[in-house]
């Protein structure tokens, strides 16, 4: 894949980049930093993995046996996913150019670009480069494609999918603290509409696109429901400006519930009923799974897990109310608890050291399980799930965040409520709010071409890695 690229190649990648996009300057940049910084960058480990759930199921499904490490097939293997890697990465590229990438022989990336296509992973079309004639290689799709963009507090994610719910190309870059909406929603358009043009897509296959917030956001016109919680986009109608700028249906909706939505269709909240999908990083958020739906309440607010009061007495939180399950347990209040013994750090540096054994820090995580324990073990009595799934960052940290979290579980629901619960890590890590964020603009789109809820791609298979950004 990409990351194993040298730096050169990756800088000359990030120059192709530049003559490709030379009048669009946001998305220069994005070709910038996910080329130039992807060997050295953890992000990039989240953006193989959003890849691996789709493409890589297709790819190796081909095998009937799963491939023998370090055997011929391996390797087979292990080169065709780093050139699918390479084309997901940049939407498209020239045969020569995928061997720059991968830094496999123009021989070895052409039998493997001809298997790949015989398989219907890629397509090919001829075009030209320095007066020469080449293979444009892309990914194949369905007609029809939709755009996922999730907006996190610094950072910003952008893909496109094909009708059948691949995951053509996806971006990620970051955002200054408190950005102003129309200039995060400026950048996503462009981004789109760049994304639409590497695949040489018509405007008009641009089905839908579906926005996810960190914020309790009302379903029927995209405002936040709760001013101050996301600075810079209190009374902005997201769905109407995001609709004026690439002219196609926006449906905008909480980030948690997309989070929920993507476990819910691909992991591992698939199969069941009734489930409990909680967030913890930065922010806690929840989304509530009923019959085997999202449920969104009265006007899409459902789940503000983090704005259930924990201690009555306690700090003032961002939402004006005292005491929420946030202001005990969010990721800036451990950080903010461990600040004279350990000084500032950030989240991912709190994980890392409670992954080495750092008391304080497991102690802090152990902490923020117990009071989300307690608060979702109200809310199991309310409804009863049958599955618990505990995504976002924290979740990362396993039996650190888990253990107590489920020891509280079982200790405040009632007996009858928690024998029958399943506690789990969320399955697709980082990726869960845009995987749900690109079902739920296929979902909501007219039409559905051959994305049934029926017959929805494998299940992604993810391995919590504490050291992954999101
Ligand atoms: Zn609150």
């Amino acid at each position: 894949m990409g990351g194993n690229a040298s730096c050169d190649t990756s800088v000359s990648l990030a120059d192709w980049g530049r003559s490709r996009h030379s009048g669009t300057a946001h998305v220069e940049h994005v070709f910038c930093v996910r080329t130039v910084k992807e060997p050295h960058d953890t992000r990039t480990k989240t953006a193989m993995s959003i890849r691996s759930a789709l493409t890589f199921a297709r790819v190796h499904s081909v095998n009937a046996k799963p491939p023998t490490p370090g055997s011929q097939s391996s390797l087979r293997e292990s080169n065709r996913a780093r050139i699918v890697e390479a084309i997901r990465q940049f939407g498209g590229l020239t045969q020569v150019e995928l061997a720059g990438a991968t830094g496999l022989s123009a021989a070895s990336v052409s039998n493997i670009v001809k298997e790949l296509t015989t398989l219907g992973v890629v397509q090919t079309a001829p075009s030209t480069r320095s007066g020469r004639r080449a293979q444009h290689v892309t990914l194949a799709r369905t007609p029809g494609m939709v755009g996922g963009v999730q907006f996190g507090l610094r950072h910003m994610r952008v893909a496109l999918a094909d009708s059948a719910g691949t995951i053509l190309a996806d971006h990620q870059l970051p955002l200054g603290t408190d950005h102003r909406a129309d200039a995060g929603l400026d950048r996503a358009a462009l981004l789109i509409a760049d994304m639409l043009e590497t695949f040489d897509a018509e405007s008009s296959e641009l089905l839908s696109v579906a926005v996810a917030l960190p914020a309790p956001v009302q379903r029927a016109n995209g405002l936040i429901s709760s001013p101050g919680i996301l600075r810079g986009w209190d009374n902005v109608a997201v769905s109407e400006v995001m609709a004026e700028r690439i002219n196609k249906p926006v449906y905008v909706a909480n980030s948690s519930n997309m989070g929920a939505l993507g476990e819910l269709r691909h992991g591992a909240a698939q199969g069941a009923q009734h489930t409990l999908y909680i967030q913890v990083g930065q922010r806690i958020g929840a989304g509530l799974i009923i019959g085997g739906e999202l449920f969104w309440g009265a006007n899409g607010s459902a789940g503000e897990f983090g704005h259930t009061t924990s201690d009555p007495d306690g700090q003032i939180c961002r939402c004006g109310n005292r005491g929420c399950l946030e202001t005990v347990a969010g990721g800036n209040v451990l950080l903010e608890a461990l600040r004279v013994s350990h000084g500032v750090m950030t989240l991912k540096d709190m994980m890392r050291y409670a992954g080495d054994g750092d008391l304080g820090c497991m102690r802090a995580i152990a902490d923020a399980g117990r009071a989300i324990g307690l608060a979702a073990a109200n809310l199991c009595n309310v409804f009863n799930p049958e599955r618990v799934v505990v995504g976002g960052d924290l979740a990362k940290t396993g039996a650190i965040l888990l253990d107590p979290l489920r020891e509280t579980i079982e200790r405040f629901a009632l007996p009858s409520t928690a024998e029958s619960i399943h506690i789990v890590p969320g399955s697709l890590a980082g990726d869960a709010e845009i995987i749900g964020t690109i079902a739920y603009a296929l979902e909501r789109s007219d039409l559905l071409h051959g994305y049934s809820t029926q017959q929805r791609p494998s299940p992604l298979t993810h391995t919590p890695d504490p050291t992954e950004d999101q």
